[in-house]
């Protein structure tokens, strides 16, 4: 890109408005992409690298190998935001048309990319094959625009600057996506002068609630506000709270925040991104205290949720997993007794595998699962999905009854997940 057209595009991000400007959409090209066969990752891949850059993809608008439709798509973006970027149609074959479609929007001249045609010709010296018309349609690019070489395939990316506004063109295949991504795009980015506008936010990670529920409490204290978003993101037994702001009301943030706090309660078991087993391996951390785990229905899982923290060893003793009922008995003392008159799946088996977890292992607290996690087993009294959770400590032991009618998968997630939850609140309790 010339200087004359550095400074334009660096002037405009000056003086237009922010949310304009921080504001990305992508066209992600191909039939494929709408056919069932393929997943789109480029729209969650673009939008981790942007956001440390203050910028927000705002929509991501998938259309097929059509010319007319990829120009359409690309003109209906521009005319909301600043920065584009489309993605694939790239190759030298008949269904790469993207090249085509900006030439049509743009008037620009189809010409040679010097460096990835030298680059091409290399590889091609390097099989002993001549170079093939279809692989030199690769390298073509748009007059007045910039290639972006492609580190780890043929067909250059663009930037292409048109009508005050920044088009960025990238190849289909994930791994050039992200090669000219990181080599092409981004260091440019930077030097287009990073937008002064980032928007505030704050998170709250909450379980135990379920999301009708929290909208609810939130709607009772005023939430949203026009000065205030709120989303939501819920996933296996949490849910993430967002609340947005411009800079400019950032107090009212901060007011709004402490009302959230407030309405949530012990729900909110972390303010940023981190699992619960993170959030439990603080407390114990805190407060000096230890932690061993028997796991029937979770298999392990706990414990490798635990153990994927760097320094859990701190507090994590270990544990049992104690699936059969002998194992039971011979591994965590559970009186045969108990599990012949109540079952395996009960209170009071749950009690006492967290507690004779803990005594085995010295360790504070005892935590225990034992459940029907299907998707057979199941009885009308005691459903596929039925779970019990156990906490022992000093003080005593506390249980929990859950239900989760779900797949096998599920409800070992859940589970492992109730039962940090219910480690956490009594963690929390001093
Ligand atoms: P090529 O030179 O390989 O044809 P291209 O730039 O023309 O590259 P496409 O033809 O659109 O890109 O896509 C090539 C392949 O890359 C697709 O078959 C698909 O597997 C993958 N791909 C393209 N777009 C995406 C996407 N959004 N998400 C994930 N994979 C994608
Ligand atoms: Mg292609």
């Amino acid at each position: 890109m010339s200087d004359e057209r550095k400074s334009q595009a660096s002037s405009l991000l000056a003086t237009h408005h922010p949310s304009r400007i921080t504001s990305v959409e992508l066209i992600s090209t191909g039939s494929e992409l709408l056919s069932g066969r393929t997943v789109n990752t480029h729209a969650q891949t673009l939008a981790q690298k942007l956001r440390p850059l203050g910028l927000n993809l705002t929509r991501d608008t998938t259309v097929p190998d059509d010319r007319a439709a990829i120009a359409e798509a690309v003109r209906d973006a521009l005319a909301r935001v600043d920065l584009v970027f489309v993605s694939g149609g790239l190759g030298g074959t008949s269904d790469d048309l993207t090249r085509d479609a900006l030439a049509q929007l743009t008037g620009a001249k189809l010409v040679r990319h010097a460096a990835s045609l030298a680059a091409l010709e290399k590889r091609y010296a390097a099989m002993a094959r001549p170079v093939t018309e279809v692989a030199r349609r690769q390298v073509m690019v748009l007059e007045g625009g910039e290639g972006l070489l492609n580190p780890v395939g043929l067909a250059p990316g663009m930037m292409l600057p048109h009508d005050g506004k920044t088009i960025f063109v990238l190849p289909g295949p994930p791994r050039e996506f992200v090669g000219v991504l990181e080599t092409g795009v981004l260091p440019r980015l930077g030097k287009m002068g990073r937008p002064v506008f980032q928007g505030l936010e704050k998170l709250f990670l909450c379980t135990g609630l379920g999301e009708t529920e929290i909208a609810e409490r939130l709607e009772k204290i005023g939430l949203p506000t026009p000065e205030i978003e709120v989303g939501y993101c819920a996933s296996a037994g949490q849910i993430e709270v967002r609340l947005a702001a411009a800079p400019e009301h950032a107090r009212l943030l901060e007011t709004q925040a402490v009302a959230v706090r407030t309405a949530l309660g012990a729900a909110i078991f972390a303010e940023e991104r981190i699992g619960l087993e993170e959030a439990v391996g603080r407390l114990l951390t805190a407060q000096h205290k230890t932690l061993a785990v028997a796991e029937s229905c979770t298999g392990g899982l706990i414990g490798h949720r635990l153990t994927q923290i760097a320094g859990s060893s701190a507090y994590f003793l270990g544990g049992v997993i104690a699936y059969a009922n002998e194992s039971k008995i011979r591994e965590l003392g559970v009186a045969r007794e108990l599990l012949e008159r109540h079952g395996a799946v009960s209170e009071e088996v749950a009690r006492a595998m967290a507690a004779g977890v803990r005594t085995r292992f010295g360790a504070d607290y005892g935590v225990a699962t034992t459940g029907i996690a299907g998707p057979e087993g199941g009885t009308v009294e005691k459903p596929v999905g039925t779970v019990w959770l156990a906490v022992a400590d000093a003080a005593g032991t506390v249980a929990k009854l859950r239900c989760f009618p779900t797949t096998r998968e599920h409800v070992k997630l859940w589970s492992s997940q109730q039962a940090l939850d219910l480690l956490r609140r009594r963690l929390e309790e001093f």
